[in-house]
């Protein structure tokens, strides 16, 4: 077969690039002896450091472990990984003490039946996750989504994991060279060559001669070496949506070794951004990102203070030493050029509010293994496919995000009513929030199958930060209005069961590192 794609080169060996190159090996296994041998090859600069942060993933992420072959008793105890069952927004709505959550779980029987109507028209309801599924019930006192007895990635209530994401790359690169067939190499790329054609050729590394490939996978981080260097494709910032375009990452003690571990992602607005709240097992991760433009560092620097000592104590605070992070909110106009796709930071960034870049470069290397074409001569087709499809992933990103923000009633600081100004409002969430003043999100609002939020989460965001939808007739028939309310009741039972059912996140971790989950 003419050009043949056999070797693919993949720079950068942060979780992009490891996880990457896993997803695609764990697909075409690497095999010397093949009649088509393939190669994976990843080159990591010694010199320049990973981002080092990114602690929360979608549940997805249990999909990809086990696709690659990893055991999830393996991975949570390499990992310091816990288990997180959704979002605890606080002081979203009003800044003053205000709560809610964005569970992992979809409504019950979401798929038939549109409860959000009727929860609507509900008297003295109780907040729209709690009434729609039992998994809230698990978050106020810190309990697992499975018990010891679940086995690996199963699970009683849905759930992705909170990690340490340097450990994280690490379980991958040992997986990839011992397990995968993933040659490893350590060197900086400091020049692309290009054939004649204008594809990428070569890359002149200083310690490994010039690497040749059929594709490059570009995994270089905010730098963006290949497609953003090299080919300049042009950068599409978003910080007219989204302001925020700092971070202050910082690690955090437990105040004793028997405190309880979060089931979810705090996150606690601030005059002009929000803190994450992450628990691991052996510390807890949390960092304040917030809008360069509205605040200083040192206010910003404060607050993220003062939120540690309050939950934390002085000592906590006298070794928190936060890390600085600059970043622009944006991605690149395509992702996939000639024959460069690029995975991870190097595609683009946003805040890190619901968690979407781990769930990016999954859903990449899912596709680059699913369809990787044979051939070059196809690979522009699948090129075409990719740019359309991850175009249509950031600008929901983009969408959901500004979601949380537009509705928040908060005019404490400018942040909050700039945030609500309409020039700073995509046209198409504007249009969307009209509709959902009289007609509740379902199915019939989602544009593809592959969507990446299900309209479940927009439910969740809307009522959690207290949108109403104009109540309508619900009545139906004398019989549907019962199911509907035996749904209520019967969620409630299932939550009160839940909780007594159900270990707690620290005491179900501790049993896994010490026995493991039963293995699939
Ligand atoms: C504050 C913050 C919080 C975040 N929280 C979350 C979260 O909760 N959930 C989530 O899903 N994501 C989160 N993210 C995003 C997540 O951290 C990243 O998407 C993820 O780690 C992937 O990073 P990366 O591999 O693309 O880049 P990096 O980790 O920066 O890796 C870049 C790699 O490229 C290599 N490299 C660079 N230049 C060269 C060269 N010339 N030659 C060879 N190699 C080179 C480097 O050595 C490194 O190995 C967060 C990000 C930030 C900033």
């Amino acid at each position: 077969m003419g050009n043949r794609i056999s070797t693919i080169v993949i720079v950068g060996g942060g979780s992009a690039g490891w996880l990457t190159a896993a997803v695609i090996a764990a697909e075409h296994r690497v095999d010397s002896e093949s009649p088509q041998p393939f190669e994976l090859l990843l080159i990591e600069s010694p010199d320049v450091p990973t981002i080092g942060v990114g602690e929360g993933t979608w549940p997805s992420m249990r999909t990809t472990l086990r696709r690659i072959g990893l055991s999830e008793t393996d991975f949570i105890r390499e990992c310091d990984a816990s288990f997180k069952q959704g979002t605890y927004f606080r002081n979203w709505r009003t800044g003053d003490g205000d709560t809610y959550t964005h569970p992992f779980t979809v409504p019950v029987e979401f798929a038939e039946t549109n409860l959000a109507p009727h929860w609507l028209g509900l008297p003295n309801a109780p907040q729209f996750a709690d009434a729609v599924t039992p998994q809230t019930a698990l978050f106020a006192d810190c309990l697992a989504p499975k018990q010891i007895t679940t086995p690996e990635y199963a699970f009683v209530v849905n759930y992705g994991y909170h990690l340490d994401a340097g450990k994280f790359a690490e379980l991958l690169r040992k997986h990839c060279t011992e397990q995968l067939g993933v040659k490893h190499i350590k060197a900086n790329v400091s020049q692309i060559n290009a054939a004649e054609d204008g594809d990428i050729q070569s890359v002149t590394t200083d310690r490994a001669g010039d690497i040749g490939g059929d594709l490059f996978i570009d995994c270089t981080g905010t730098r963006s070496l290949l497609l953003g260097e090299h080919f300049k494709i042009p950068f599409r910032s978003c910080q007219d949506y989204l302001f925020n375009d700092t971070a202050l990452a910082a690690q955090v003690p437990y105040t004793d070794e028997d405190q309880a571990i979060q089931s979810c992602t705090l996150s606690t607005a601030q005059t002009a951004g929000w803190i994450w709240d992450i628990g691991l097992p052996t510390r807890r991760g949390t960092g304040h990102v917030y809008s360069s433009a509205h605040i200083s560092e040192d206010e910003a620097t404060a607050q993220l203070l003062a939120y540690i000592k309050e939950t934390a104590g002085d000592d906590a605070v006298a070794n928190a030493g936060p890390r600085k992070i600059t970043y622009q909110p944006g991605h690149r106009h395509e992702f996939w050029h000639r024959n460069c796709v690029a995975i991870g930071m190097s595609s683009g960034f946003v805040e890190p509010l619901e968690a979407s870049a781990l769930v990016l470069i999954e859903l990449a290397s899912g596709m680059i293994a699913d369809q990787l074409p044979p051939t070059r001569d196809v690979m522009d087709l699948v090129a075409r496919r990719y740019n359309r499809k991850f175009g249509r992933h950031w600008n929901q990103i983009v969408e959901f995000l500004k979601l949380h923000y537009v509705l928040s009633a908060r005019d404490d600081s400018a942040y909050w009513t700039d945030n609500r100004a309409a020039s700073s409002i995509p046209e198409e969430l504007s249009e969307k929030l009209s509709l959902w003043r009289y007609r509740s999100p379902w199915h019939p609002d989602a544009e593809a199958v592959d969507d990446l939020f299900p309209t479940a989460s927009y439910q969740y965001i809307l009522y959690g930060m207290g949108f109403r939808t104009a109540p309508r007739q619900t009545g139906g028939r004398r019989q549907d209005q019962r199911r509907i309310a035996e749904l209520f009741r019967t969620n409630a039972a299932r939550a009160a069961q839940l909780q007594q059912a159900m270990p707690g996140n620290r005491e179900l971790l501790s049993k896994v590192s010490e026995f493991g989950f039963q293995r699939l």
